[in-house]
C-alpha cells in the first residue's frame, strides 16, 4: 500500500513513490559516520562548504545503475534492506512451527520471488478486474466499480479515505480528495516545455504498450491510449499543484454528504459510500470541492467505452509489480528510466523486500525492531529531543521579533508536542489478512484491501495516537501538525548514532538537526496555522504574524534563486516550509549542542573543534548525488531542497558558521542578508 501520506505529512526527506530501486554490490554494514579523511581540503569550506563537507564523497558515490539517486540516506536504507532481507528467507524457508506472522511475511516474500509462478500465471489475476469492467452496462454504474477498484488500493477518479478534522483534530473524519492519474503530479499535464512535451508522448506510447501486453491489437491500443491521455488530462485541470496543497485553508472544506453530492451530481456517492465499506457518516472533508465539480465534467465528456479503457490502464498499471517481466519491464521503462533517469532495474529480491515493507511492516518490523534497537536507541533519542526541546523554548522566548502574547501561545504550542521514537508500542493486527504462497498479486491486493479497511475504519473515531503512519524499517522523520507528534523511527537511529565511540557534535549537527527540523515544522508557514490542539486555528496577533511573513519571504527569495538543474530554479514557496525547518532545526540543535557541553569546550577531534564538526554532522547527512531527470521531477514534486542548498544555504544564514570556520565577511557561504525565522 503506497502513496498514503496526501498532504501535510512533513518528512525529513521525500521518497519518491514511484517504483523504488537500489545499488547492486554494496557494503551490508555502511557506517554513515562522517570521518576526517572525506574532506576534500582543497576547497576552502567559507567558500562551498558542501564541496568541502561532501565533494570526496560525492565522488566516489555515483548514482548506481539501479537508481536515479544516491545519498547518506540510502546507505543507511541499505543497511536496513540487508536485515530485513534476512527476515525474510527465514521466514521464507522455515517449517511448520512459524508464527501466524511469520507465515504471512515469508509467504509473501517467497511468493513476489517465485517469478515462474508469476510468469507461468500471467494476466490471469487480472481477468476478474477486467472481466468486470468489460461488463459495465452504463455510466450509472461506474461508481459500483469505482469501489471494487478503491477497495483494492487502485487508484482511480478521485482518493477516498480518514483523516484529520483539520478544526477539530481529536476527531478522524471521511476525505475525498483528488485522485486517479497516472503522472506523478498535475502540472505534468500542463507544462509547455519541450521536455514536458516529449514525456507526455512518451507517457501515451507506455500506456499504448501496457495494452497491447494484455493482448491488445497496437493500432488500437495506441488509439485507447490517446483517451486515458485526455481523460487525464480532464481530471488533472481540476487538481491542485504541490504548493497549493501544502496550504492548509485552501484543502479543508468540511461539508455533508448532501453538499458534496450537488457538486458532482452525475456519480452516485450513496452507491460509493455503502460500498465502499466505511462507517456511516453524514459529513467529510472535500479537499479540492474543484476536482469534484470538474470531475463531474469529465465524467460527461466521455462516453462509457472511454472509461472503461481509462479503468483498464489503471487496474494494469497498479498491478504491474506483481506481472509477468513483460510488464514489469515496460513499466521500468517508463517511470523509472524515463521519468527519473534510472538505468537499470533493482535486483528483483530488492523490489520483494521493499514490497513485502510497504504491505506487511509491522509483521517485518516487530522482528526488525528485536534486531537492531534497544532500550538504549530510544533513551539516547529521548534525551536529545528533550533537550532540542528545552532550547526551542529558549530560542522563542529569546526572539527579538515576537510579541508576548504570541510567544506564550507558541510556548504553549510547544509543550503539547509529543514524542514517538524507534517503533511504535501496539503492532497491527494482521489476523484477518490471508496471505497465499504462490499467488503474488492476489497477496498484494488482500494486503491493499486490509490497509483500506484498517483506514477506512478509523471514520468516526477519535484520533489513535498509537498508530504510526509507516513503519520502524523507514530512513526518514516527520511532523504531523493536527495530531502534533514527531514521529522517528528505528530505521533513522542506526546504532552509530548511540554507540559509545559517537561524538556528541556530530551527533547534534546530524540527527540532532533532523529532529530538530521536524519541532520547527510546528511552526513553519504550515504548521504555524495550526494550534496546541491541532487546530487549523490563528493563535498569532497580526503584528507578530506579518513580521513571521516577512521573515519566511527572506527564505522563499533566497531558496528561490538557487538553480536545481539546467535553467530551472527551486519553487521557493513550494520548499519554503522545508527550509525554515532546515534554518530553526540547526539552530535549536546548536544550541542544544552548546548547553550539553555546559561550558566545557570538548577537545578537537583530528584538529576540527566541536563547532566545525556540528557543521560537517549536519553536511554529512545531506551528501548526495541525482540524476538530471529527477533533479528534474523533484523541482515540480518535492517540498524539499537538493542536499547542496540544504547545506550550503542553511550554513550561510549561521553567523555560528562563520565564525567556526574563520570566514571574511564577503564570502560565497557568508549569506549578508541572513536570514533567520526562528
Ligand atoms: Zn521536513
Amino acid at each position: 500500500m503506497r502513496n498514503f501520506l496526501k498532504y501535510l505529512t512533513v518528512f525529513v526527506m521525500f521518497v519518491p513513490v514511484l517504483p523504488a530501486q537500489d545499488k547492486p554490490s554494496e557494503d551490508k554494514s555502511s557506517d554513515v559516520r562522517f570521518s576526517a579523511d572525506m574532506l576534500d581540503k582543497s576547497v576552502d569550506p567559507c567558500n562551498d562548504f558542501y564541496a568541502y563537507a561532501c565533494g570526496k564523497w560525492i565522488a566516489k558515490n555515483p548514482v548506481p545503475a539501479d537508481r536515479s539517486s544516491w545519498g547518506r540516506f540510502n546507505e543507511l536504507q541499505q543497511r536496513g534492506e540487508y536485515i530485513v532481507h534476512d527476515i525474510l528467507e527465514k521466514a521464507a524457508s522455515a517449517g511448520p512451527g512459524r508464527s501466524a506472522n511469520e507465515q504471512k511475511i515469508g509467504d509473501y516474500y517467497a511468493s513476489c520471488m517465485d517469478e515462474s509462478a508469476v510468469e507461468k500465471a500471467g494476466i490471469k489475476p487480472l481477468e476478474s478486474d477486467l472481466g468486470r469492467i468489460a461488463a459495465i452496462h452504463s455510466k450509472q454504474d461506474l461508481p459500483k466499480e469505482i469501489v471494487q477498484l478503491h477497495r483494492e488500493g487502485t487508484d482511480v477518479l478521485f482518493g477516498f479515505d480518514s483523516g484529520s478534522d483539520f478544526k477539530n483534530a481529536s476527531q478522524i473524519i471521511a476525505e475525498v480528495d483528488q485522485g486517479g492519474l497516472g503522472l506523478p503530479d498535475r502540472d505534468y499535464y500542463f507544462k509547455d516545455d519541450e521536455k514536458s512535451a516529449e514525456l507526455r508522448k512518451k507517457y501515451v506510447e507506455h500506456v499504448a504498450k501496457m495494452f497491447t501486453l494484455l493482448g491488445e491489437d497496437p493500432a488500437k491500443a495506441a488509439v485507447e491510449a490517446k483517451v486515458v491521455m485526455e481523460i487525464e488530462t480532464g481530471l488533472a485541470k481540476g487538481a491542485f499543484d504541490q504548493t497549493t496543497r501544502r496550504d492548509p485553508q485552501k484543502i479543508y472544506h468540511k461539508m455533508t454528504n448532501k453538499e458534496l453530492a450537488a457538486l458532482s451530481p452525475a456519480f452516485d456517492w450513496n452507491v460509493y459510500f455503502e460500498g465502499v465499506g466505511a462507517p456511516r457518516f453524514d459529513s467529510l472533508n472535500v479537499v479540492e470541492p474543484e476536482f469534484i465539480k470538474n470531475m463531474q465534467q469529465v465524467i460527461s465528456a466521455h462516453s462509457l467505452d472511454d472509461w472503461k479503457m481509462y479503468l483498464r490502464w489503471h487496474v494494469v498499471h497498479n498491478s504491474a509489480a506483481m506481472l509477468p517481466a513483460a510488464f514489469v519491464n515496460e513499466n521500468f521503462e517508463f517511470f523509472s528510466k524515463t521519468l527519473q533517469g534510472t538505468k537499470e532495474l533493482r535486483p528483483r529480491w530488492k523490489r520483494c523486500v521493499g514490497y513485502s515493507d510497504d504491505d506487511l511492516g509491522d509483521a517485518v518490523g516487530e522482528v526488525y525492531v528485536q534486531q537492531t534497537f534497544g532500550a538504549e536507541g530510544k533513551e539516547r533519542t529521548l534525551a536529545m529531543v528533550g533537550a532540542l526541546e528545552k532550547a526551542l523554548g529558549e530560542d522563542i522566548k529569546g526572539l527579538p521579533w515576537m510579541g508576548a502574547d504570541t510567544k506564550a501561545q507558541a510556548l504553549v504550542k510547544l509543550q503539547a508536542i509529543t514524542n514517538r521514537i524507534g517503533y511504535p508500542d501496539k503492532w497491527r493486527d494482521y489476523s484477518t489478512l490471508q496471505i497465499v504462497r504462490g499467488d503474488a498479486l492476489g497477496n498484494s491486493r488482500r494486503a491493499n484491501q486490509y490497509e483500506v479497511q484498517r483506514r477506512l475504519n478509523k471514520i468516526g473515531k477519535p484520533l489513535d495516537k498509537g498508530d504510526w503512519p509507516y513503519t520502524p524499517m523507514t530512513v526518514n522523520a516527520s511532523y504531523y501538525p493536527t495530531q502534533k507528534n514527531i514521529t522517528c523511527p528505528a530505521g533513522i537511529l542506526p546504532p552509530q548514532f548511540y554507540d559509545n565511540r559517537a561524538d556528541d557534535a556530530m551527533n547534534f549537527g546530524g540527527i540532532g538537526a533532523v529532529i530538530g527540523h521536524e519541532l520547527t515544522h510546528g511552526f513553519d508557514d504550515e504548521g504555524s496555522q495550526f494550534d496546541a490542539a491541532g487546530n487549523l486555528r490563528d493563535w498569532w496577533t497580526a503584528e507578530d504574524k506579518k513580521k513571521f511573513e516577512e521573515r519566511t519571504d527572506c527564505i522563499k527569495d533566497q531558496y528561490g534563486s538557487f538553480v536545481a538543474v539546467d535553467d530551472l530554479k527551486l519553487n521557493g514557496k513550494l520548499t519554503l516550509g522545508e527550509n525554515t525547518a532546515d534554518n530553526g532545526g540547526m539552530r535549536i540543535a546548536y544550541m542544544a549542542m552548546l548547553s550539553t557541553f555546559a561550558g566545557k569546550e570538548p577537545a578537537p577531534v583530528d584538529g576540527l573543534s566541536a563547532e566545525q564538526r556540528f557543521f560537517l554532522g549536519w553536511a554529512n547527512v545531506w551528501c548526495q548525488n541525482r540524476t538530471d531527470a529527477l533533479a528534474r521531477m523533484m523541482v515540480t514534486l518535492d517540498p524539499h531542497s537538493p542536499g547542496k542548498n540544504r547545506v550550503n544555504a542553511t550554513v550561510s544564514n549561521m553567523p555560528e558558521f562563520r565564525e567556526a570556520y574563520h570566514c571574511a565577511a564577503p564570502a560565497p557561504m557568508v549569506n549578508q542578508n541572513a536570514c533567520r525565522v526562528w
